[in-house]
């Protein structure tokens, strides 16, 4: 397959067909004096972009709002939504312009750059964004997509030494992300709200032709759609609570009609475990807790079903398109994900109880999560008396009361006798399912601050490590260890 220049890119742009009420065009502001961050080769394929594009100044030109590419046709999205459980009312992109969209053999993909500029949707900010924000947002997207968590991905971050006023003065940074789509559900209550329903309708129909044509031979597309997002959803909740991703800002205009984990503020991944952990230092009533997720995620989609009543016709089956899928297959993906992390063969009865026991252990415990997985998946299911202290020993390592690890795994071992596995398949399939590595906040926190003194190899290492997070990286062994002391009480706020 040949691979495009920049100015070869094929836009097509569908999201700028709908009427001009969903948007208004107008040109980014460019970031004065880029330079590349970082960029990703593997999303450049994704969008059927030559490797050696990233290498030309007017890449930084492009993705630093400075140049337009031939065919895109900038513009800024309006939506609404739920913050912290308040109707907010109008917000839209205030520091995302979409550049349009483009299909590649790969699918079909919109562009968008965050922080280059202000829009009509604003409110008094600056339009830009942060170069530590960025950095998160660009590493996040890809650990995501390395993890296999449906995501918006990042292709590149543009910085520039222009001062940025948050807490303290920072500096500006644009990161491009793509997606296949960027509608909220947010995006749905904004015409709601306003009892527009032209408008809403025409949303509707766009993300139903878009990206579900299949719905249009539905009873009620609408009811169809809604179902649709509902599975959506709990299948990306429950990605969220096995992997041990906390979002931080589940505002329902950070929720993405096609179930994609969308805009990364202050995310985190679980360490020691603690179902309550509130990643966001904003979040003082701990609303977007860990263990508070899979609710939010059904409390966004009543409000997205109340959104869509107009076109569905009635209440009562709006809700019920959430009610009959979201649970269902909250649950169903969750029990089968967790199952693979415990490398249980065969589903039992028991396993909820099972699994509800094995949170309430590590709660007690507090082990690194993901240390935890990983390290479990090289035991062995059965193991003689004399040998176990040795044999477990690196599990047993993880946990102050050892004694209370050994009773946990005697009770994983009878479990392994159930549904009987050899050692090697199982473990092969838990190190498939259980990642080494996952981006703990004090890399991130490293790779920034490495940043902020122009050295930006920290960011390509992580990116080089996190894409593929199931693999042995020798050279990364030091990304799996605990946060070494200096980053104990690292905090992340809402401010990016
Ligand atoms: P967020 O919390 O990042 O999801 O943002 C919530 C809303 O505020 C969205 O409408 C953003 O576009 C907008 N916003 C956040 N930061 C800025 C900024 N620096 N400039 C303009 N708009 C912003
Ligand atoms: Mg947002």
């Amino acid at each position: 397959m040949s691979a495009h220049t920049l100015e070869q890119l094929p836009f097509s742009n569908s999201f700028a067909s709908l009427p001009a009420a969903h948007y208004t065009r107008l040109a980014p502001q460019a970031l004065p004096a880029p330079y590349l961050v970082a960029a990703s080769l593997e999303v450049a394929e994704v969008l059927g972009l030559h490797p050696d594009e990233l290498q030309r100044p007017e890449f930084i030109e492009a993705f630093a709002g400075l140049r337009q590419l031939p065919g895109s046709a900038p513009l800024a999205a309006v939506y609404s939504g739920h913050q912290f459980g308040v109707w907010a009312g109008q917000l839209g992109d205030g520091r995302a312009h979409l550049l349009g969209g483009l299909s590649s053999p790969q699918g079909h993909w919109e562009i968008q750059l965050k922080g280059a500029g202000r829009t009509p949707y604003s409110r008094g900010a600056d339009g830009r964004a942060v170069l530590r924000s960025s950095i998160r947002e660009f590493l996040c997207s890809e650990a995501m997509a390395g993890l296999g968590i449906p995501t918006t991905r990042a292709l590149c971050i543009i910085g520039s030494d222009a001062p940025v006023r948050r807490e303290e003065y920072e500096t500006a940074a644009v990161v491009t992300r793509i997606a296949p789509g960027f509608v909220r559900f947010g995006s749905f209550e904004h015409w709601a709200s306003r009892e527009q329903h032209e408008e809403l309708k025409q949303l509707a129909d766009y993300v139903i032709d878009t990206f579900r044509p299949e719905f249009r031979d539905a009873d009620n597309p609408y009811s169809a759609l809604l179902a649709d997002v509902a599975r959506r959803t709990g299948e990306l909740m429950a990605h969220w609570m096995a992997i041990g991703f906390m979002h931080g800002v589940m505002n329902t205009d950070n929720m993405s009609i096609l179930g994609l984990t969308l805009d990364y503020g202050p995310f985190g991944f679980m360490e020691a475990f603690d179902a309550g952990h509130i990643c966001n230092h904003s979040d003082h009533q701990g609303r977007y807790s860990f263990r508070n997720q899979p609710a939010v995620g059904q409390w966004n989609l009543y409000c997205l079903a109340e959104a869509l009543t107009p076109l569905i016709g009635d209440a009562d089956e709006a809700r019920a398109a959430v009610d009959d899928h979201f649970g269902d297959v909250f649950g169903n993906t969750f029990e089968s994900l967790m199952r693979a992390k415990l490398g249980l063969r065969d589903a039992q009865p028991d396993d909820e109880t099972f699994i509800g026991e094995l949170f309430s252990f590590l709660q007690q415990h507090r082990p690194d999560y993901t240390l935890f997985f990983r390290t479990l998946s090289r035991l062995p299911a059965t193991v003689d008396a004399k040998e176990q202290a040795k044999t477990d020993a690196a599990l047993r390592d993880l946990f102050i009361d050892r004694s209370a690890c050994d009773r946990w795994l005697q009770q994983w071992r009878s479990r392994q006798a159930q549904t009987p596995w050899a050692d090697a398949k199982r473990q092969h399939s838990m190190l498939a399912t259980n990642p080494k590595y996952i981006l703990r906040n004090w890399l991130a926190e490293k790779a920034i601050r490495q940043a902020k003194n122009k050295d930006f190899s920290e960011i390509e290492n992580l990116l080089n490590c996190l894409r593929s997070p199931y693999d042995e990286h020798p050279e990364f062994e030091h990304y799996a260890a605990l946060p070494p002391d200096w980053a104990r009480g690292l905090e992340v706020s809402c401010s990016s």
